[in-house]
């Protein structure tokens, strides 16, 4: 078994170069559900169904978010009708909401989750990190935001001075995933709002030192491949480089995996992790997605 901790599109790039190479059910993933609420009146689980829709191959792979293909007349007639949305909800993407949603009101978030799981034929085992809310706030310049807020409505403009979100109980089954796995894989994302939530669960740093993992930086030269992890990382004053994306893992970290950009940077990351992995982590189209998978699942002992 192999477990891989994700967020919602540098990791979900490289589990659909993971799932071409090995069987997906050797494949537990826990998921970051930080930024989880309720939108429209559903359950809005972002990551967790960027992550459901790319083990089933419906996934956008364009936005990482929603399905491919998808309609969008429930969100169009709600702007019309003087209620807009803030989320861009496709209609396929909302009948898996408000099934989440009443699956969750009955057997919790984890159990839903399966269920969904299930139903799209994934043979991957796909844990929500925590069954709880977390609140995140990102405090900015022009003052506190919900983390919604600050991504859609101000498109991560704003300067970011902080970050803060309150702590949640790990869901069953997380600290034995880890346990029992060859390996753990820490994809390629954001270190602060996607990664660094699962690790702050209570357990996990622990369980991670006596298992091998392997990192992927999500940090190429001095920003992120998308999004606002820089950001992120600057405000919280870590330095924006593969160096700082080591420092964060230190205590527990085997292999990490940086880019060929940054090879200049490979002696300085060595001196915080044992071993450093120059090659590729672009992930751009298939073969590059499978390419770094081979050389992540080569490194396990
Ligand atoms: P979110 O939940 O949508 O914020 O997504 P994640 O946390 O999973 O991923 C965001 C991170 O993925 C960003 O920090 C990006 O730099 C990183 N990322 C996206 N695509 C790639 C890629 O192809 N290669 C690498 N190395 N990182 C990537």
């Amino acid at each position: 078994m192999i477990t891989v901790f994700s967020g919602g599109t540098g990791t979900p790039k490289l589990l659909q170069g993971l799932k071409e190479i090995i069987d997906p059910a050797n494949l537990t993933i826990v998921v970051n559900t930080l930024e989880n609420d309720y939108f429209s009146g559903v359950y809005v689980s972002a990551d967790i169904d960027t992550v459901l829709y790319t083990m089933s191959d419906l996934i956008n792979d364009e936005l990482w978010y929603g399905v491919k293909g998808d309609t969008f007349i429930t969100h169009e007639r709600l702007e019309e009708i003087g209620c807009p949305e803030l989320l861009r909800i496709g209609d396929i993407d909302r009948a898996t909401k408000i099934q989440k949603t009443q699956l969750m009101k009955k057997y919790g978030l984890s159990k839903a989750c399966e269920i969904q799981s299930k139903n799209m034929g994934i043979a991957s085992r796909i844990i929500p990190m925590s069954e709880e809310n977390s609140d995140i706030k990102i405090f900015t310049d022009i003052g506190e935001l919900e983390f919604h807020d600050f991504l859609i409505k101000h498109q991560s403009q704003p300067e970011v001075l902080d970050i803060k979100f309150s702590d949640v109980n790990p869901t069953d089954g997380i600290i034995d995933a880890i346990k029992n796995s060859q390996a753990v894989i820490i994809g390629p994302s954001n270190p602060i709002t996607s990664i660094s939530p699962i690790l702050s669960l209570e357990g996990v740093r622990e369980a991670l030192k006596d298992t091998h993992v392997i990192a992927v930086s999500p940090i190429i030269g001095s920003d992120s491949v998308s999004g606002p992890a820089s950001k992120f990382m600057k405000a919280l004053g870590i330095d924006v480089s593969s160096v700082g994306v080591a420092s964060l893992y230190e205590d527990f970290l085997d292999t990490i995996v940086i880019d060929n950009k940054d090879e200049d940077k490979k002696v300085l990351v060595n001196q915080i992790i044992n071993k450093v992995i120059v090659t590729n982590t672009i992930m751009n189209n298939l073969d590059a997605k499978k390419n770094l998978a081979k050389i992540i699942i080569d490194d396990i002992p």
